[in-house]
């Protein structure tokens, strides 16, 4: 990051604090929320105040390039310092990732019928790939893609069922995975398609132990879903690798938002063991308490560096792969030991949702399963370490 870049990042996330700390924290107990997250009547009025404040998508340029990954850390740090501020502005999950790669892979037709509308914070998106269980489709395992497309006169055609698909319901954007070849070898294709579509219907949404994501989490089904060869992103069986290319950033920046609510956090919990008295002094001289917040202050550190490591090699080119894998697991273990710790600290206040320390503990907890599980992270590491281990060998 240059010293122009490194300023200019700076004011921007300074605005971006400043305006999720004074105009996004006091809409944190509004009634607008619910089981499948906040609803898109108070998205889009707070979206119209970020517009307003200048922090609408303030991580893409106005030329449509991305931040560099650093310079974003910065400023998706502070959209996580309230729950609701990645959506005020326009930094959410998955759209973020979904921007990254249209950005990256779509052309300009597809960038201005797809991108312009999620970059203007008037649409949301969503990236169907995850399978239903029962199916035995893809969840850890990619390559158990069912979903198929089939190309039939002039437009692919698409069956197949999705589960925990964020933001499907009530998404106008849809970036959707299907397997088009391969019995051995499988391969994937992205196609872009506009919701709602009669032939992608909603089955349910699931009822999760998070709750900050507007739309939910969906099970849906796709049926004859016919889809012309302008609408497929990039080229025909190159889904997998372009998934790769959205994935690494992506888990990424649930790291620097997950980061920003941590804080927040470990700022309210902070707050109350500085205040609340127990056995005639303050919490935080009690060293039992002291210690958990001084061990959350060094998992906040640990996980900054880490994202800043990650971000630093995906600036430089690479795909950042194995860094992404240990990134993920690092802070999103991290950052889960720090929210658990508030939890503890604050007692019973902990445990209700007078404060969003309890919905952090909740939303934290969902990061270890998506964007790969803790555990798929390191098997695909120990292969690594495996296959490196053989070619010192020969
Ligand atoms: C809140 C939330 C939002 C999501 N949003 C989306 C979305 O928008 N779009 C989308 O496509 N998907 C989404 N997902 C799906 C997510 O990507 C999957 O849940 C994830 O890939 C795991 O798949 P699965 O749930 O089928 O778990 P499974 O594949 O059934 O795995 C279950 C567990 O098995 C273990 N495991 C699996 N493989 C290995 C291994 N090789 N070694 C050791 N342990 C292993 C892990 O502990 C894993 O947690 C979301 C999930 C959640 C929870």
């Amino acid at each position: 990051m240059t010293a122009i870049e490194s300023a200019d990042a700076a004011a921007i996330a300074e605005r971006v604090e400043q305006f999720v700390r004074n105009v996004v924290v006091p809409y944190e107990k509004d009634a607008r929320q619910g089981m499948h997250g906040p609803s898109d009547e108070l998205v889009d009025e707070l979206r119209d105040k970020a517009r307003a404040a200048g922090v609408l998508t303030p991580h893409i340029l106005t030329d449509g390039s991305h931040l560099s990954q650093r310079t974003t850390a910065l400023v998706l740090k502070k959209t996580g310092l309230s729950l609701l501020g990645p959506l005020a502005c326009n930094t959410m999950a998955p759209d973020e990732g979904n921007m990254y790669l249209l950005g990256r892979i779509a052309t300009e037709e597809q960038k201005a019928r797809f991108l312009a509308p999620i970059v203007s914070g008037r649409a949301r998106s969503a990236f169907l790939m995850t399978e239903p269980a029962e199916d035995d489709g893809a969840g850890s395992d990619p390559s158990m893609l069912k979903t198929s497309a089939r190309f039939e006169g002039d437009a692919w055609v698409i069956n197949g069922r999705k589960a925990f698909i964020t933001g499907f319901n009530g998404a106008r954007v849809g970036i959707v995975m299907a397997r088009t070849s391969g019995t051995d070898v499988v391969s994937a294709t992205m196609f872009l398609v506009e919701l709602p579509h009669p032939a992608v219907k909603l089955e349910r949404v699931l009822d999760t132990i998070d709750s900050s994501m507007p739309g939910g989490h969906s099970v849906l089904t796709i049926d004859n879903l016919r889809v012309p060869v302008e609408q497929v992103l990039g080229e025909v069986n190159e889904g997998f690798r372009y998934a790769q290319v959205r994935l690494a950033p992506a888990r990424l920046s649930h790291c620097m938002r997950w980061h920003g609510a941590a804080i927040r956090a470990q700022e309210i919990a902070t707050g109350y063991a500085c205040t609340r008295r127990a056995f005639g002094k303050h919490l935080i001289d009690h060293e039992g308490v002291g210690f958990q917040l001084a061990e959350n202050l060094i998992d906040l550190k640990q996980a900054e560096l880490m994202i800043d490591w990650c971000a630093d090699v995906l600036d430089s080119g690479s795909a950042a792969t194995s860094e992404s894998s240990m990134a993920k697991v690092a802070v999103a273990d991290a950052l889960f030991r720090v929210a658990d710790r508030c939890v503890q600290v604050m007692g019973g206040m902990g445990v209700t949702r007078d404060t969003i320390v309890e919905q952090v503990f909740r939303e934290i907890r969902s990061f270890r399963i998506y964007d790969g599980p803790t555990e798929v992270h390191k098997w695909s590491l120990a292969k690594k370490i495996k296959r490196e281990h053989a070619s010192r060998a020969k």
